[in-house]
C-alpha cells in the first residue's frame, strides 16, 4: 500500500456523491427491448452558453473507442420545452455542440436506440434477445466534454418488460411509472453497474468466506429458457470457494458486494466485461449443462472477478478516460489483462473448479500456439498491447502471423516467470501471491480507483526481493521471439512437448467453439463447416497452398468431416503418401497435396525432473 498515492487520489472515489440532487438523471424505457428498441430520457444540469456533449466513446474494460454510436436512431435536445439545434464535430463524431439559452439550467435529452442483432464487438455487438437483455448505461447517456464522470451525481432508472426481473449491483426501489430506480451514485459508478434483465433469472447466493464472511457474493443467471439456468447442487459451494481463494490472495475487497451477471443465449455475443461490483458474462445457452462447459464458465467468471482488483481498483494511468472521450493508452495491458488471465485460471483451479491436469493442458495449448505461430518472430508482445484497440477487431484470417491480443495468454508466462523468480530471489520465501497481496491491497468496501504506472510494479517487486525486475519482465515484452516465454515456462519446472495424445483443453475448446485445431500437425484451424479460419505459415498445409477463408470440401476424395481428416493424418504417417485436400477458393476448386507424415501432434507439458515444481505450488489451495 502506498499512502501518499491514496491521499492524492481522493477525487477519484467513484461513490463520492453530494447529498443534494443529481446533476444527471437517466430513465431507460426498455419495455420494447425484445424488438431491440429503447427510448431514454436524460436530464442534465447545465449553464447557459455553448456546451459540448459527449456520447461515451472510450469504454472502460473495452480498451478501445467502441461506444456504439450507430445505435442512436433518434436524438432530441430540449430546454423548457423548446427544441435546441445541435451540430456534430466533423473531426470527433462522438461530440455534438448545443447552445444552452439564457436562464436555462437543465437540458432534456431524448435518445432512441436501435440495438444490433448481429456483428460488432463488445458494446456494438448483440446484448439482447426476446427473453433477456444486458442494459449498459454508457449506451444511453450523454455527458459534458471534459467533465470527470466520477464527479457527476446521477440517478438511473429503467422500465423493463412486464414479467421480467432485473439484477444489478446497485440497490434499487420501485420508482414512478413502474420504473426500477437505482441508488444515487456518480455517473462513473452508474456506467460501471450494468443491469441484467430477463424473463428467466435464477439467483445463486454463495456461502460467505473468510476473511470477509459478511460481504455477499452471488451469481445471477439469465437465459433464453428456464432450464438453461439449472445448476448442479455443488455450484454455490464451489463458487464460494473461488471467492474464498480470491480473498486469500488479495486480502481486501474493494466492493460492498459482488454479483456475476451470467447471461446465457445463442443470440448474443459471447465475452465478459468487468466492473467493480459485478461482471457482465455472456456465454452460449447450454454452457452449464456439462462438465466441459462449466470449465469454460469457471475460466470466464474467474477472469472477470479478478478484474475487480486488477483493472477496476488498480488501473494503469493510461487507461483512465474520465469523460470517455480522452483516448486510452493500452501499453500496460500485459498487467491489466495478462495478470488477470493468470489469476483468472489459477484461482478457479485452487478452488477445484478446474483440475490441475486441465490447467497444464491449457498452459500447453497456449505455449504450443506461440511456439508455432510466426507472429512472435516479428512483433514483440508489448506491441500487441499498444495496438490493442485495432487487434480486438482484426480479422480471424492470418491472426497467428499478425498476432492478436496476445497480451492476455502470452503474458501468463511472464507472470509465471515472475512467480518462480520471486521464489528464487527470496530463498523460497516469497511468491506472486505476496506481490499481489501488496499491490492490490487497500480499503474494504466501496469501489475506488487507484491508478499506477509501470515503475510502481518494479518498486513493489523490489521491496519483496531485490532483482532486476525491469530486465526480467521487459525481456518478455520487447524481444521478437519466444525465448523468454518458453524459458519462463521452464522456470516453473515444466516444458513444452508434443505427442499424438489429444490435449484436453484443445478438445474442450473444439467442442464449445465448434472448431478443429490441427495447427501442430498439418497447420490448419477449421470451423465446423470446414472453412479454414487460419493457417500456420511454414507448415505442410500452407506450403501446399492452403489459406484462410478457403473451404475444405473433401479429404482424399471423400466429403470432409473432422474425424475423416484426423484419420487421414494417421494414415499418411503409415503410407507416407501426401494427404489430398480439395478446397474451394471463391468460385474455384483446387486439390492441395499436403506432404505431412508425422501423424497427430498436440502440445503438452512435461516435467523437468530434478527442478523445483513451482507450477504445482502455484495451483495449491491457499484456503485452510
Ligand atoms: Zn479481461
Amino acid at each position: 500500500m502506498t499512502p501518499i498515492r491514496c491521499a492524492a487520489l481522493g477525487a477519484l472515489l467513484l461513490a463520492c456523491v453530494p447529498a443534494f440532487g443529481a446533476d444527471l438523471t437517466v430513465r431507460i424505457d426498455a419495455r420494447e427491448v425484445a424488438r431491440r428498441h429503447l427510448q431514454t430520457h436524460e436530464t442534465l444540469a447545465v449553464k447557459p452558453g455553448p456546451l459540448v456533449l459527449v456520447y461515451p466513446k472510450w469504454i472502460p474494460a473495452e480498451h478501445a473507442p467502441a461506444g456504439p454510436l450507430d445505435s442512436i436512431i433518434g436524438l432530441e435536445i430540449a430546454a423548457n420545452g423548446q427544441k435546441l439545434a445541435w451540430k456534430r464535430d466533423p473531426y470527433e463524431m462522438y461530440a455534438i455542440t448545443v447552445t444552452v439559452p439564457a436562464g436555462v439550467n437543465r437540458l432534456d435529452i431524448t435518445l432512441d436506440s436501435g440495438l444490433p442483432a448481429d456483428g460488432g464487438g463488445f458494446s456494438s455487438s448483440p446484448g439482447s434477445t426476446a427473453r433477456l437483455a444486458i442494459i449498459r448505461w454508457n449506451e444511453f447517456v450523454m455527458l459534458p466534454k471534459g467533465r470527470d464522470a466520477a464527479t457527476i451525481p446521477s440517478i438511473g432508472s429503467v422500465v423493463i418488460p412486464a414479467g421480467w426481473t432485473a439484477s444489478c449491483s446497485l440497490d434499487s426501489h420501485p420508482g414512478e411509472g413502474g420504473a426500477l430506480e437505482f441508488e444515487p451514485v456518480s455517473l462513473a459508478q452508474l456506467i460501471d453497474s450494468p443491469v441484467q434483465a430477463g424473463q428467466f433469472i435464477r439467483r445463486v447466493d454463495l456461502p460467505g468466506s473468510e476473511p470477509h464472511p459478511d460481504i455477499h457474493h452471488s451469481i445471477s443467471i439469465a437465459a433464453d429458457t428456464d432450464e438453461a439456468t439449472d445448476v448442479p447442487a455443488d455450484f454455490a459451494v464451489n463458487y464460494g470457494k473461488l471467492a474464498a481463494e480470491a480473498g486469500a490472495v488479495f486480502a481486501s475487497r474493494h466492493y460492498r458486494h459482488y454479483v456475476w451477471l451470467l447471461s446465457l443465449s445463442d443470440h448474443i455475443a459471447h465475452f465478459g466485461e468487468e466492473h467493480h461490483e459485478s461482471s457482465d458474462d455472456r456465454l452460449p445457452e447450454t454452457i452449464l449443462k456439462d462438465d466441459d462447459g462449466r470449465k469454460e464458465v469457471a475460466g470466464l467468471l474467474g477472469h472477470e472477478y479478478v478484474h475487480s482488483w486488477n483493472g477496476k481498483f488498480r488501473r494503469p494511468q493510461g487507461l483512465l478516460s474520465p469523460d470517455y472521450l480522452k483516448p486510452m493508452d493500452g501499453s500496460l495491458l500485459w498487467v491489466y489483462e495478462g495478470m488477470t488471465e493468470f489469476w483468472g485460471d489459477v484461482l478457479p483451479t485452487r478452488a477445484g473448479l478446474i483440475k490441475p491436469e486441465d490447467y497444464r493442458d491449457l498452459i500447453a495449448e497456449n505455449a504450443g500456439h506461440y511456439d508455432i505461430s510466426s507472429g512472435p518472430n516479428w512483433r514483440p508482445l508489448a506491441d500487441t498491447a499498444v495496438e490493442a484497440q485495432v487487434l480486438y477487431d482484426s480479422p480471424r484470417a492470418w491472426s497467428s502471423a499478425r498476432r492478436s491480443v496476445d497480451f492476455y495468454e502470452a503474458s501468463v508466462f511472464l507472470w509465471l516467470d515472475v512467480d518462480s523468480q520471486l521464489r528464487a530471489h527470496s530463498g523460497g520465501k516469497a511468491t506472486l501471491d505476496d506481490f499481489t497481496h501488496r499491490f492490490y491491497s487497500g480499503n474494504d468496501g466501496k469501489p475506488e480507483v487507484k491508478p499506477y504506472v509501470e515503475n510502481d510494479l518494479y518498486t513493489t517487486l523490489a521491496a519483496i526481493a531485490p532483482a532486476d525486475w525491469r530486465g526480467i519482465i521487459r525481456k518478455h515484452l520487447d524481444v521478437a521471439d519466444n525465448t523468454a516465454l518458453l524459458e519462463g515456462l521452464k522456470h516453473t519446472g515444466w516444458q513444452l512437448s508434443y505427442s499424438a495424445e489429444k490435449n484436453i483443453y484443445v478438445e474442450i475448446l473444439n467442442k464449445i467453439r465448434k472448431r478443429t485445431r490441427l495447427e501442430w500437425s498439418i497447420g490448419l484451424n477449421l470451423d465446423e463447416k470446414g472453412v479454414i479460419i487460419d493457417v500456420i505459415e511454414g507448415r505442410a498445409a500452407a506450403l501446399a497452398g492452403a489459406a484462410p477463408e478457403m473451404m475444405l470440401v473433401a479429404v482424399n476424395g471423400k466429403k470432409f468431416t473432422p474425424d475423416l481428416l484426423d484419420a487421414a493424418i494417421v494414415a499418411a504417417k503409415a503410407s507416407h503418401k501426401p494427404i489430398e485436400l480439395l478446397v474451394e477458393n471463391d468460385d474455384y476448386y483446387r486439390t492441395l497435396s499436403v506432404a505431412y507424415f508425422d501423424g497427430p501432434r498436440f502440445p503438452h507439458l512435461t516435467r523437468i525432473e530434478g527442478t523445483p515444481d513451482t507450477l504445482s505450488e502455484v495451483l495449491k489451495s491457499h484456503v485452510h
